[in-house]
């Protein structure tokens, strides 16, 4: 079997330890075997991280901008390789896959122009004779941590960024799917990434994701997954001094009012809470629907997700992919029956027996639910939506609001008047009218409010405020 391993300050580095990567539409397909890093060789990548900082935070800008847009290059000549690895390993259908994969490429095309792009100010002092001028420094070695759902698209939002700027980075992939990081990291490597500038770390959240988070000569953290991680490592971050960017989870609403257009509001709910297989962070979860197009838009949903064809990744006709392991097939069966006990009417939702062993769950909606059901407190992460009937467009902002997070949020309506109210007045970070709350452009900042974010924004220009820090001198030149 294919033995894959970590890559630290410029050498590809084995541990005694491996995960084993299955592919989740089929657990007898094997992906590889990814080596577990320990702490000291966390360490070491941070080590060596540290002492590539003082030639790549000098580098040109001419120097970034080639290792990008390089890296950029060969991620889009090897688009379809590595959208069947992304949907192997994590479950996305093939287009998905793709998709996101050409995504990650865009995201490295646009920041090797940012390297290009980082400018500065020059503003007039208060003091005669004095000039002040405020520029950007790189901020030092970054830890980046991501999760298993996108596992080559946020990978991309992080390091892009971290090295357009001038830091280093050392990232560490979700143990679940490494194949595709390691797979940029490769690309990386290939187009000229510096020894030390680029580390790969794979392992556990709780031995790697910590040591870094724990290491004095890590000077920030970007870190995407759930809340309840999230929060520790901020905790840690805050007693350890270091800057942190923490993206978490979501629990957003879709409001389809009664002028809405039928299909356009049917569509963006299937998309938004269904492909992917749901799990996305800015998946719909709760769709508010006022009475009067209630009962049509539930048959209507009901229709459209019979014809939703579940099955493997790759195959040709699957709408929806497999949910990525074991556990969070359970956790969505979990969440299914916590419904159906506190009073929904759950309809789709069983697990699906398939050609092959995999994790195969029929979409689920669940209708007849109230904001204080537990479905609809708390993030499933699965092809889970529920149904909240309302009264009115003022009942429906307040369910939407009525929620610890505030990621993404959307609304379906001809009303010019109504989704303009609802876009000044949603508490989230991203809304979306008469379109699915999932699906982004990747050069716009991407991020949420409330309990879903904490820190600066990711990706566009936005990016840069995590990314570097700002120095403002002081020029007195009459003084010599
Ligand atoms: P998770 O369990 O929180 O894990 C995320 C990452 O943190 C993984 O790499 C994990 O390692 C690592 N980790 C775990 N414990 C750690 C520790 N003690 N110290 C440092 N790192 C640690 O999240 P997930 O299940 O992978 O991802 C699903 C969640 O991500 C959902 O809540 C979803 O909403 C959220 N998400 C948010 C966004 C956004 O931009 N807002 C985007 C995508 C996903 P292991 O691999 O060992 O678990």
């Amino acid at each position: 079997m294919e033995q894959f391993t970590n890559y630290i300050d410029g050498q590809w580095v084995t541990s005694d330890q491996s995960t084993r990567n299955v592919n989740p539409s089929n657990v007898d397909d094997v992906i590889g075997e990814f080596a577990r890093a320990n702490a000291e060789q966390t360490i070491q990548a941070v080590r060596a991280a540290r002492a590539a900082f003082r030639m790549w935070s000098f580098s040109t800008p001419q120097q970034r901008f080639d290792l990008l847009d390089q890296t950029g290059s060969a991620i889009l000549e090897r688009k379809a390789e590595l959208g069947r690895l992304l949907a192997r390993e994590e479950g996305k259908t093939l287009p998905e896959a793709i998709g996101e994969v050409g995504r990650a490429a865009q995201i490295f095309k646009f920041f090797a122009g940012e390297a290009l792009r980082i400018g500065g100010e020059v503003i007039s002092s208060v003091r005669p004779g004095m000039t002040v001028e405020v520029t950007r420094e790189p901020l030092g070695v970054i830890g980046l941590i991501s999760p298993w759902n996108f596992p080559i698209a946020i990978p991309a939002w992080k390091i892009a960024p971290a090295l357009a700027y001038g830091n280093c980075m050392v990232i560490k992939p979700a143990d679940l799917v490494p194949a595709s990081t390691w797979e940029l990291i490769n690309i990386l490597c290939d187009a000229g990434a510096p020894p030390g500038v680029v580390n790969l770390v794979m392992g556990r959240g709780s031995v790697v994701g910590d040591a870094l988070v724990n290491s004095p000569d890590v000077d920030a953290i970007s870190f995407t997954g759930s809340v309840w991680t999230g929060r520790a490592i901020g905790a840690k971050c805050f007693e350890t001094g270091k800057k942190v960017q923490l993206e978490m989870g979501g629990k957003n609403p879709m409001v389809v009012l009664d002028d809405a257009e039928l299909s356009v509001a049917v569509e963006a709910c299937i998309n938004g809470a269904f492909y992917s297989t749901g799990q996305r962070c800015t998946a719909s979860s709760r769709l508010i629907v006022t009475e009067g197009i209630h009962d049509r838009f539930v048959d209507a949903m009901k229709n459209r997700m019979q014809a939703l064809r579940v099955g493997d990744a790759l195959s040709e006709g699957t709408h929806i992919g497999p949910v990525v392991d074991e556990r969070q097939l359970q956790q969505n069966e979990r969440y299914v029956a916590i419904a159906r006990e506190e009073g929904g009417q759950v309809f789709g939702g069983e697990r699906l027996e398939q050609a092959s062993r995999g994790f195969f769950m029929a979409p689920a909606l669940v209708t007849g639910t109230t904001p204080t059901m537990r479905i609809n407190r708390e993030e499933v992460f699965g092809p889970v939506a529920s149904v909240i009937k309302v009264k009115d467009y003022e009942e429906a902002l307040w369910v939407a609001n009525d929620t610890e997070f505030g990621l993404s949020a959307g609304i379906c309506t001809a009303s010019l008047a109504h989704a303009t109210h609802f876009r000044r007045h949603v508490e989230a970070g991203m809304v979306m009218v008469n379109t699915a709350t999932a699906g982004v452009d990747y050069h716009v900042p991407f991020g949420g409010r409330k309990g879903s974010s904490y820190g600066p924004r990711e990706q566009g220009t936005y990016a840069r405020e995590f990314y570097t820090t700002v120095k403002t001198a002081y020029i007195n030149p009459g003084a010599v």
